[in-house]
């Protein structure tokens, strides 16, 4: 698809046009292809991965392009595909690493990345290290798609753009910015989106396999709104120690899942989850840090973990750090 780029669309190339271009040559040049994201994978780290996958392989059949990582416990299969299962030995041919969504070192779902003869990396998080050939980095996107899908409208070669490859683009962008809600929104957000619905994608089949619960959801649900705390400041939080997760059939993974319940409440002005990994190579209490305006990254970074102004991760090793850590968060706020 040839048409004149929106001049949102034409400003990003111009910024990145010197690493997007060694981008293009790149994946012109290597047969061989891996595409990387963060572990726990959400919709955006698994959406531009597989966006990416499907778009190098609708225009580029012969290469052979291999994703990696942990497959999601809920949305594979329901919303994406799963991952390749890769021999250690597919590594030792030379090939390019692609890294989506993530530039944290430890945070990359499969360490092979490094063995990639040029590794190139495209976030959208706060740049923590130098890992790569390159990087293209812009913190203003409100998903890693977002950045992704502006760069490959940049790329100078004639490209189809697949229905397959733009729902998961799509899936990707909108899983992060809240469905256009979060502030990270703008104009060149929806320049996208249009291009992406512009693609023949269905936002009634992705909608409903994205959002639709079960109703034992409505469970975790009610046991969340029955039992969450509200510090002084308006800090929300519940916790979901392993007995709980159990009665209520959920996985680690999913204890998170209901942290926006409290992001529309006034009074409360940071959010969080705070659930237990039994997991014995590294057991803790994983958090999940949601605010509508106050910047909780840096406490999150104190807290062994990282991420955006708005939405960060972070853990701690027992319950009795959680005081701590909640007048952390209460500090923040006015
Ligand atoms: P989560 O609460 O796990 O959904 O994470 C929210 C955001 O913070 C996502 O963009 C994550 O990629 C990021 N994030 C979570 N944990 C970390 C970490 N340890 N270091 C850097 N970024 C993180």
């Amino acid at each position: 698809m040839m048409k004149k780029l929106e001049k949102e669309i034409l400003e990003l190339g111009k910024r990145f046009k010197r690493e997007n271009q060694t981008f293009e040559k790149l994946v012109r040049q290597y047969d061989r292809i891996a595409i990387f994201r963060h572990i726990m994978p959400d919709y955006d780290a698994l959406g531009t991965q597989l966006g990416l996958y499907h778009f190098i392989k609708d225009n580029f059949p012969n290469k052979e392009v291999i994703v990696v990582g942990d497959n999601h416990v809920t949305f594979t299969p329901r919303l994406f595909q799963e991952m390749d299962k890769v021999n250690d030995s597919w590594f030792d041919t030379p090939f390019l690493a692609i890294i989506c969504d993530v530039g944290a070192k430890k945070r990359i779902a499969d360490p092979r990345f490094e063995k990639g003869e040029k590794i190139v990396v495209v976030d959208h998080h706060p740049k923590v290290e130098d890992l790569a050939t390159f990087d293209i980095t812009d913190t203003t996107k409100s998903a890693a798609a977002e950045l992704m899908v502006s760069l490959l409208l940049n790329w100078k070669g004639k490209y189809v753009w697949s229905k397959e490859s733009a729902t998961n683009f799509y899936i990707a962008m909108v899983g992060d910015n809240g469905r256009f809600q979060y502030s990270s929104t703008n104009s060149h957000t929806f320049k996208i989106a249009s291009h992406l619905i512009g693609c023949g994608i269905s936002l009634n089949e992705i909608y409903g396999a994205m959002y639709l619960k079960n109703i034992d959801d409505l469970k975790v649900t009610a046991y969340i709104l029955n039992n969450f705390k509200v510090s002084p400041q308006g800090v929300a939080y519940y916790v979901l120690d392993e007995k709980v997760q159990q009665e209520l059939q959920i996985t680690t993974e999913r204890g998170k899942e209901n942290v926006n319940l409290f992001s529309n409440i006034k009074g409360i002005n940071i959010w969080c989850s705070i659930t237990q990994d039994t997991d014995p190579k590294e057991p803790c209490w994983r958090i999940s840090i949601r605010s509508r305006e106050y910047v909780i990254n840096g406490v999150a970074t104190q807290f062994g973990g990282g991420g955006h102004a708005q939405a960060s991760g972070a853990k701690i090793n027992t319950l009795d750090e959680l005081p701590e850590f909640i007048a952390a968060l209460d500090a923040l706020i006015d």
